[in-house]
């Protein structure tokens, strides 16, 4: 399978993405944790890249694009994948539209987490999130087994820079400008499935498996 997930910043796709990747054995590609990776390594995208993210601000299609053609490239990919956090843009649903033709692939699906703001604004100012693998926990919803601790990596959880109140409602404004419209692109093309994001993890895995019953 072949999945896109939409919908805003702290809709949760990051979390279900995770889940998701071990029940379908698909890899979860997110743009945000490869880009937060090449910071941590200061490599000279990361260098790159953190201005950029700490503004709240995305990163060029160009960069991004190439960055995921690599991604989608790899063996790992080739039977499926989900997408988490991209694309962002209609330059970049457009470029991995042209990708995938060139390769014979198409997409399955695009699952739209549907949130509304005061959720989204509760999840991202109580999310913590491990800085070596990237899983997310939230201080009262999705609490670590050792708190403060990655139940995965054991590693120490921080606040991302982005999820500090004045960068999140950038990054909402950003995604109403220049992601939001994406929803019209795949539904157009028969792909979209809105997804109630507010719903906790159980509930949504729950829809989610009626939502892909049959796919
Ligand atoms: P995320 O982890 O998906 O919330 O992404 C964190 C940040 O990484 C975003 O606010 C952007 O600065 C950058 N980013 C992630 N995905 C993309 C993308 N597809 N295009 C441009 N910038 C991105």
């Amino acid at each position: 399978m072949r999945f896109v997930l939409l919908g805003p910043p702290g809709a949760g796709k990051g979390t279900h993405a995770r889940i998701m990747s071990e029940k379908w054995k698909v890899p979860q590609l997110a743009t945000g944790d490869i880009l937060r990776r090449h910071i941590r390594e200061q490599t000279d995208l990361g260098k790159r890249a953190k201005a950029i993210l700490d503004r709240g601000e995305l990163a060029p299609d160009t960069l991004v694009n190439e960055l995921m053609k690599d991604q989608l490239a790899k063996p790992e990919a080739k039977n499926g994948f989900i997408l988490d956090g991209y694309p962002r843009t209609i330059g970049q649903a457009e470029s991995l539209e042209a990708f995938l033709k060139s390769r014979n692939e198409k997409l399955d699906v695009a699952l739209y987490f549907k949130t509304s703001p005061e959720v989204i604004v509760d999840r991202l100012s109580g999310r913590r999130s491990c800085p070596k693998c990237g899983a997310n926990y939230h201080v009262r919803n999705i609490r670590p087994k050792v708190e403060g601790k990655c139940d995965v990596c054991n590693a120490d959880l921080v606040q991302r820079s982005d999820d500090r109140p004045e960068t999140v409602q950038h990054r909402l404004e950003v995604y109403e400008k220049d992601t939001a419209p994406l929803l019209n692109y795949y539904r157009k093309s028969g792909l979209l499935k809105e997804i109630p994001g507010d719903l906790n993890v159980p509930e949504l895995q729950k829809e989610l498996s009626n939502v892909l019953a049959g796919k």
